[in-house]
């Protein structure tokens, strides 16, 4: 395994919509394993192939329960909205206030080559799929968010937006609250 180089915003190829992976062979699992040990080396909770310069269809997860290594997955439904806090590991430094529906399901393949479904995953795993499956359409979190922010700003933002932390830790995806609709 090797930890590749992060795409930063601003590197073109984070725009581009990645292709479908038609074949599991040797090197997208090495592709794969690559992208689970450059996550952990950056302490993120999530990866896409993008980011580290491959347009596959390739989105590694880990949010505290071990690796998942999907392969062309796809939102299949969306319920409700929520609003909540993003960071990504291109754009360092910077956090955001993002809308993501409350559930959704996913469908992926596992690189047995099965067919996987998350159903309804909320909270943590809910975000981390909306963002990296943004990531694979050229989708970066700051082109959807409402407001990007320093992190110096943190809790200006929080109280902006009455965002509760789910859970605490040191990554910047564990915030998020029910979206209050206003006229
Ligand atoms: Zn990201």
């Amino acid at each position: 395994m090797a930890v590749r180089e992060i795409r930063l915003e601003g590197d073109p190829i984070l725009k581009k919509i990645s292709r479908e992976v038609t074949n599991i062979d040797e090197r997208t699992l090495q592709i794969l394993d690559d992208m689970v040990e450059t996550m952990y080396a950056a302490d993120g909770l999530g990866l896409a192939a993008v980011q580290v310069g491959i347009l596959r269809r390739l989105v590694v997860i880990d949010i505290g329960q071990g690796p998942i290594k999907m392969i062309n997955p796809k939102i299949t439904k969306r319920e409700g909205m929520t609003i909540s806090r993003e960071g990504c590991l291109s754009v360092p430094d910077v956090n955001g206030m993002v809308r993501r529906p409350k559930t959704v399901s996913v469908e992926y393949t596992d690189i047995e080559g099965k067919t996987v479904t998350i159903e309804n995953a909320q909270g943590l795993l809910k975000k981390a799929l909306c963002h990296e499956l943004d990531h694979l359409d050229g989708i970066v979190y700051t082109d959807v968010a409402e407001v990007v922010f320093d992190m110096d700003d943190i809790e200006k933002y929080e109280e902006l937006y009455d965002v509760k932390p789910v859970c605490r830790g040191t990554n910047s995806y564990d915030y998020e609250t029910e979206l209050h609709e206003v006229n």
